[in-house]
C-alpha cells in the first residue's frame, strides 16, 4: 500500500471519528466519549497530513516549519484551554473561529500566487490539462471570502463577549443596503475573477469581506449574539471546506462540512427557540430597526437582606431557582446545591428553570449544575417549568437578568422584545440576587426588579447564597 492510499484510508477513520464525536456531543452522558474520539480523529488526520507531506517531497525546511508551528500551536492552545474561566469559553471560541477565517484567506491567498500569480508553473500545467483552472479562480475567490467574512466577524464577536467593545448594535444608516451591496459586489466580481483573474480584484474582495464580516457582527446586539457566534462557527466550517478545496484534501473539506451544516442548524434551533428571525440574524439584524431609547421611569425598587429571604424560604412550600450569567461569573453553583439540598431535607420542592440562552453558551447552567451535583430531574426547561410560576411560592433568580426580562413580553419596543422568558413574575414573591441595578447583557432595563412582588438582595451571588445557608 502507498502512503498515498493509506493517507487517504486514515482521512477517511478520521472523518468517522468526528461525526463519532459531533454525536456524542449531543448528550451529556456522552459528551466526554465524544470529546475524545474528535481527539483521536484530529491525532490521525495530522499524522497522515504530515505522511502525506513528506511523501509528496516537502523540503525539510518546510518540515522544521511544520514542527514548530505545531509546538508553538500546542503550547499556546494547552496553556489557553488550562487556563480559561467557564465563564470566557465563548470569547475563546470566537478568538479561534477567527483564526479559522485567517486561514482560509491565507490559504486563498497563496493559492493565487501559486496559480493565478504564476509562482507554481507545474501546478499551472497540471490545472490547464485538467481543465479545471476556472474552477480553481473560483476557489480562491470564494474561499477568501468566506475567511475574510470569518475573520473580523469573529473579532468583533470576541471584542463583543469578552466587554471590550460595546453589545449595543451597531444602527449605521442604510445597514440593509450596505449588507445586500456588498454581497452584490461579491457575485459580480467572483464572475469577473473567473473569467480574467487579477490582483486588484482579489484585494477589493478582500477588503469587501473584511469590512462586511466586521459590519455583520456588529449590527447585532445584546439577545442575540448566542446565535451569532453560533453562526460564526458554521461560517469557520465553510471556510475550512473551501481551503479543502484548494488544498485538494478531502478530510478537510468533510470536517469543514461537517462544522457549517451542524453550526447552521444549531444556530437556526436557537433562533426557533428565541423567537427569532433566522435570515434576519445571519443577515446582520436585516429589517430590525433601533427602537427609542429606555428611559421611563419604573418606580423604586425593594430590597431585602440575608435572613429577611431565608425567613421567606424556610415557610415556603415550592421554591424555583432561575440562574444566569452572575451565578457563573460568582462561581455560586456549589453554594446554591447545598442551598437546595438544605431546603429539600426541610420538605421543600425545589427546581430550577433553565432558559435557552442563560449564561453565554448553550448549556452553560447545565454544566455548572451537573458539576456542583444538582439531581439532573430538577433540572427543567424553561418551556417544561413556564407555567409552573403560578404556583410557585419563592423565585431566587440568581445572576440572571435579560433571561427574565418581562419587557420581551410586554414592550414591543424593546432591543428583546419576542424573545420568550423565564415568567418568573408571576410567582408569590421574586428574590432578584445582583450587585446592583446594572442591566444584563443586552443593555436593557429589566422591570422586574421593580414590581410589587420582586425585592432585590445586594452583593455577590456567592456571598449571597452563603448568608442565606447560614442564616438557614
Ligand atoms: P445577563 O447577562 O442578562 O445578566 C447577568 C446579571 O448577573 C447582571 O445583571 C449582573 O448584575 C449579575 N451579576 C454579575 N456578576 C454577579 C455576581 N458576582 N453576583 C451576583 N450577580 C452578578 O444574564 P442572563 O443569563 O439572564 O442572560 C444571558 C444574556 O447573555 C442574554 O442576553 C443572552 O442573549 C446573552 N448571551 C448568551 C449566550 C449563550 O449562548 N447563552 C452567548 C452570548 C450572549 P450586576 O452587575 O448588578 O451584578
Amino acid at each position: 500500500m502507498t502512503i498515498e492510499s493509506a493517507a487517504q484510508a486514515a482521512y477517511l477513520v478520521a472523518a468517522l471519528l468526528f461525526i463519532l464525536a459531533l454525536a456524542g456531543l449531543s448528550k451529556h452522558e456522552t459528551a466526554k466519549a465524544g470529546n475524545t474520539y474528535g481527539m483521536a480523529g484530529m491525532a490521525i488526520a495530522l499524522v497522515a497530513t504530515i505522511a502525506l507531506a513528506i511523501d509528496r517531497g516537502v523540503s525539510s525546511l518546510g518540515l522544521i516549519l511544520i514542527g514548530v508551528a505545531m509546538v508553538v500551536g500546542a503550547a499556546i492552545g494547552l496553556w489557553r484551554a488550562r487556563v480559561v474561566e467557564m465563564t470566557g469559553m465563548p470569547e475563546l471560541i470566537a478568538l479561534l473561529h477567527s483564526f479559522v477565517g485567517l486561514a482560509a484567506v491565507l490559504v486563498g491567498w497563496n493559492g493565487y500566487l501559486a496559480v493565478e500569480g504564476g509562482a507554481d508553473p507545474a501546478e499551472v500545467a497540471v490545472l490547464t490539462a485538467q481543465g479545471t483552472l476556472g474552477i480553481h479562480h473560483a476557489e480562491v475567490f470564494i474561499g477568501v471570502f468566506i475567511g475574510a467574512v470569518t475573520f473580523t466577524g469573529s473579532i468583533v464577536a470576541f471584542g463583543k463577549l469578552s466587554g471590550r467593545i460595546d453589545s449595543k448594535p451597531l444602527m449605521l444608516p442604510g445597514k440593509n443596503a450596505l449588507n445586500v451591496g456588498a454581497l452584490v459586489a461579491f457575485f459580480a466580481l467572483t464572475v469577473w475573477f473567473v473569467i480574467s483573474p487579477q490582483l486588484w480584484l482579489l484585494v477589493v474582495v478582500t477588503i469587501i469581506a473584511l469590512l462586511l464580516g466586521w459590519h455583520l457582527v456588529a449590527s447585532i446586539g445584546g439577545g442575540d449574539m448566542p446565535v451569532v457566534v453560533s453562526m460564526l462557527n458554521s461560517y469557520s466550517g465553510w471556510a475550512a471546506a473551501a481551503s479543502g478545496f484548494l488544498l485538494e484534501n478531502d478530510l478537510l473539506i468533510v470536517t469543514g462540512a461537517l462544522v457549517g451544516s451542524s453550526g447552521a442548524y444549531l444556530s437556526y434551533i436557537m433562533c426557533r427557540a428565541m423567537n427569532r428571525s433566522f435570515i434576519s440574524v445571519i443577515a446582520g439584524g436585516f429589517g430590525i430597526e433601533a427602537g427609542p431609547a429606555d428611559d421611563k421611569d419604573y418606580g423604586e425598587h425593594r430590597e431585602v437582606n440575608a435572613e429577611q429571604a431565608a425567613e421567606l424560604l424556610s415557610n415556603a412550600h415550592s421554591v424555583i431557582i432561575t440562574p444566569g450569567y452572575g451565578m457563573a461569573v460568582a462561581q455560586a453553583q456549589y453554594g446554591v446545591a447545598e442551598l437546595t439540598r438544605k431546603l429539600r431535607e426541610n420538605g421543600t420542592t425545589v427546581r430550577f428553570g433553565i432558559h435557552p440562552v442563560a449564561g453565554r453558551l448553550p448549556g452553560h447552567m447545565n454544566v455548572l449544575l451537573a458539576e456542583a451535583k444538582v439531581p439532573y430531574d430538577i433540572v427543567l426547561e424553561m418551556d417544561e417549568i413556564n407555567d409552573d410560576f403560578d404556583d410557585t411560592d419563592v423565585v431566587l433568580v440568581i445572576g440572571a437578568n435579560d433571561t427574565v426580562n418581562p419587557a420581551a413580553e410586554d414592550d414591543p419596543t424593546s432591543p428583546i422584545a419576542g424573545m420568550p422568558v423565564l415568567k418568573v413574575w408571576n410567582a408569590r414573591n421574586v428574590i432578584i440576587f445582583k450587585r446592583s441595578m446594572a442591566s444584563g447583557y443586552a443593555g436593557v432595563q429589566n422591570p422586574l426588579f421593580f414590581r410589587e412582588n420582586s425585592a432585590m438582595l445586594f452583593g455577590d451571588a456567592k456571598d449571597r447564597v452563603e448568608d442565606i445557608i447560614r442564616a438557614l
